[in-house]
């Protein structure tokens, strides 16, 4: 949501440029003009065949022709965007050129215009001091005007020519702006000066006025350093301090003109610093690519950054961008910056007063925003606002520091649940409508917070805001230092498991899935397992939760997935075939829109018979209603892919959709297993799990099967496959390789 309504603000700024400055702008026309001055017509015509298709500085020429310094003085009166006269000195008679040049000069006043002579008599060559006297690019004999020399001296002619334009415009408009400057500062909205110092820049460089303006004092730290008003296309800069800048060099480029240097040329753009006598400054960041250093001089850029400084200088406007910096501009409130100074306040000041601060998350404010319009969400910020200050006592202050994130900060008596929930539970009247609005809120008290300021009481009350979020929409959340230990923990243990995906510290296990009664491999489960840099093995029941959350829990997934299919080839090269490899899919990774299109992908690349393939999905995923759900199912069952429900028993399947979706195999889960006991077992989960199985025809396997008498019983009830300690633990390739020829010679030896 865009803070800023003033545009009407703009066209009062650029309008003070004036129509002098606009007619000196250089013309937009698509073509440098050159006169060309001589008696002598065929010189005309072979001149023009020369260059006829010459283009300097990405512009064709375009030629006027006179034949006398009288015709010539007619279109120089009429035409002025002349770039260069090729003048013949010697005409009607030997001074008939010079005289001309110092008419063009003199008296009609013309300076931009470059002027290259050329005479057919060497010897009529002008003097030195002509040559500077009426600024004269160039003088040639008619045998050196060849195609080559034409083209250079002409080339060099309207780069200056150009240059020329570039400063004049620059000086004219400087004119302008300080003209205009005092009334200004008194009159115009502040931000529209911001504007409008960034569009003068872009101006002097002959660019959009395509950027972002930042707003800082000398010596503060990056963080402090804020973007206080964007071109559109930079709309996400406002509000962010330098260091949250994410283009690199722009970035780059910016602390360069912050530390050292006024201005700086960037592939991006440039920056340019405007420092005021107390230290504050406007650094302007003008985006553009083509840009070309050398059209501004750089005594324009010294008045421009001079003048405006001396803008700077006016303490109201300060004090107003200074408002701009610390109040958000919709509801008027303090914004985070200010917040965060109050913190800082408040660590220093009352010390001995309990303080609590709370941040506000409204539920589904984009959504709101992109539904109802941002009218509307702009409208349900101020009611929301409003009901806040009401309900709360003077003292406690209310900021905005998000577009949808308030703050409240005070005593602790007066910042509670208690105080704040009820603002919650009426609608709220927005635009007419009666609208509930829900939200979430995370609560610290500035005392439990391990580190004192502003910046780590803020970062605690978010950490509980996410807390509050993540756990259920419509929660509130206190903050609590094992709180912050659980998110260090997390971010640490990411940041290991990020390492270990790309080193060897993640790799895959296989367990064996057998016949009840035979004791014949059938399959093997991939299980993951974690061993961090420092030689820790850390279970998946703890991490995988972890990287569910992050989302890194995908590039696992499909790591673990590629194992067990390689494994697969692995076992074929060794004679074992016909083996199932069951892969565990998280509800996370199999919820991602790409996931059907990434599984053929890796079975495609792997070249593994899909039907060797089974996928084990939780029983929530199994029975979620969602019609993309069960399309991806279906999708995979086409592949020949088999899907298994595992830890099958704990959810709460519908028997309708167990009919409906046709799954290879139910997993009963291990606890069930250990529930088993003699005599009893009819009545057990396991045993209605197994006979549901055999109504619907979908084969059953046990896991978790730890001793011959629970294998014994499961074989009682009809159980036909199992999992387990009893038969193998989760191994490495070359474990079960050794596992399995173990057992096939344990099996020759029971035969013969
Ligand atoms: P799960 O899918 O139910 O996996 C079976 C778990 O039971 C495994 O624990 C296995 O080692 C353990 N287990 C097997 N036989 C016995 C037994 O006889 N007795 C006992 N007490 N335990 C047995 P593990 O490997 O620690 O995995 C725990 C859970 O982590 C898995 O439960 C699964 O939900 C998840 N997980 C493991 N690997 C992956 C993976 O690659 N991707 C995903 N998404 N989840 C995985
Ligand atoms: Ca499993
Ligand atoms: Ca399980």
């Amino acid at each position: 949501m865009t803070l800023d309504k003033h545009n009407e603000h703009e066209t009062d700024f650029i309008g003070f440029l004036g129509e002098e400055a606009a007619e000196q702008v250089l013309p937009t026309q698509h073509v440098w003009r050159v006169l060309i001055v001589d008696d002598d017509t065929s010189v005309h015509q072979s001149i023009e065949f020369a260059l006829r298709d010459v283009l300097i500085l990405d512009r064709r020429l375009e030629f006027l022709n006179a034949h006398n310094a009288g015709e010539a003085l007619e279109i120089l009166r009429l035409e002025r965007n002349i770039a260069a006269i090729l003048l013949d000195v010697v005409m009607e008679h030997e001074h008939a050129g010079l005289a001309l040049v110092k008419a063009i000069r003199n008296d009609l006043r013309i300076t931009d215009t470059r002027i290259i002579l050329h005479t057919g008599q060497p010897g009529f060559a002008p003097e030195i001091s002509a040559i500077r006297d009426y600024d004269i690019n160039d003088y040639r004999t008619k045998s050196e005007l060849t195609r080559g020399h034409l083209y250079t001296c002409l080339a060099s002619a309207v780069r200056a020519y150009r240059q020329i334009h570039a400063i004049e415009r620059g000086r004219s408009q400087l004119r302008h702006i300080i003209q205009a400057g005092n009334a200004l500062i008194s009159e115009v909205d502040e931000l529209a000066f911001v504007r409008g110092t960034l569009a003068q820049f872009a101006s002097l460089l002959q660019c959009q006025a395509e950027g972002f303006v930042i707003l800082g004092e000398a010596g503060a730290a990056y963080s402090q350093i804020q973007t206080i008003w964007a071109s559109d296309a930079y709309s996400r800069y406002v509000g962010k301090s330098l260091e949250e800048l994410d283009d690199k060099v722009v970035l780059e480029c910016c602390c360069r003109v912050l530390e050292h240097e006024v201005i700086r040329w960037c592939q991006r753009g440039v920056a340019l610093r405007i420092q005021a006598h107390d230290g504050h400054f406007l650094l302007l960041f003008v985006v553009s690519e083509t840009l070309e250093p050398d059209l501004v001089d750089d005594s324009v850029i010294d008045t421009f950054v001079g003048h405006f400084a001396s803008c700077l200088d006016n303490r109201a406007l300060l004090e107003r961008l200074h408002h701009d910096a610390y109040f958000d501009r919709l509801l008027g409130l303090p914004n985070r910056r200010n917040l965060t100074e109050q913190l800082d306040a408040a660590y220093q000041e009352h010390r001995h007063k309990p303080m609590v601060l709370s941040l506000i998350d409204i539920d589904h404010f984009g959504e709101i925003n992109d539904a109802l319009g941002q009218a509307f969400g702009d409208a349900l910020l101020r009611a929301l606002k409003e009901r806040l200050r009401r309900s709360l006592p003077m003292q406690v202050s209310l900021a905005r520091i998000a577009a949808d994130v308030f703050a409240v900060l005070g005593e602790d008596s007066l910042v509670t649940p208690a105080i704040l929930l009820p603002n919650f539970a009426t609608p709220l009247a927005v635009l007419g409508e009666e609208t509930m609005v829900s939200v979430s809120i995370g609560l610290t008290r500035l005392g439990d917070v391990e580190t004192e300021g502003g910046a780590a009481a803020l970062e605690a009350a978010f950490q509980a805001l996410r807390q509050a979020k993540a756990s259920q929409r419509g929660q509130l959340v206190w903050y609590t230092p094992e709180l912050s230990r659980r998110t260090l923990e997390r971010v640490t243990m990411l940041n290991g498991l990020r390492q270990s995906l790309r080193s060897t510290g993640l790799f895959v296990v296989f367990q064996p899935q057998v016949a009840l009664g035979t004791g014949k491999l059938l399959g093997l489960e991939a299980l993951v397992r974690w061993r961090t840099e420092s030689g820790e093995l850390i279970g998946p029941d703890r991490f995988i939760p972890v990287a569910e959350q992050s989302g890194l829990i995908r590039d696992i997934g499909y790591f673990v997935l590629r194992e067990a299919l390689s494994m697969l080839s692995f076992l074929h090269q060794h004679g074992v075939a016909g083996v199932r490899m069951a892969v565990n899919v998280s509800a996370v990774q199999f919820r991602q829109p790409d996931f059907l299109w990434r599984l053929k992908q890796v079975v495609a690349a792997s070249g593994i018979d899909p039907h060797n393939l089974e996928l084990e999905v939780t029983e929530s995923v199994a029975m979620e209603h969602a019609s993309y759900v069960h399309a991806t199912l279906e999708a995979i069952r086409a592949q020949g892919i088999q899907l298994a429900i595992d830890d099958f028993g704990i959810g709460f399947s519908s028997l309708a959709q167990l009919k409906e979706l046709k799954f290879d195999r139910l997993k009963i889960d291990r606890a069930f297993v250990q529930d088993l006991r003699e005599g009893e077992i009819e009545a057990s989960i396991a045993g209605v799990v197994i006979q549901l199985g055999q109504k619907l025809g979908i084969q059953v396997i046990a896991e978790g099967v730890e001793t011959e008498e629970q294998a014994m019983l499961l074989q009682q009830l009809g159980c036909r496959e199992a999992q387990g300690y009893l038969f193998g633990r989760p191994m490495t390739a070359t474990d079960l390789l050794q596992w399995i020829q173990h057992r096939k010679a344990a099996e020759a030896t029971d035969k013969g």
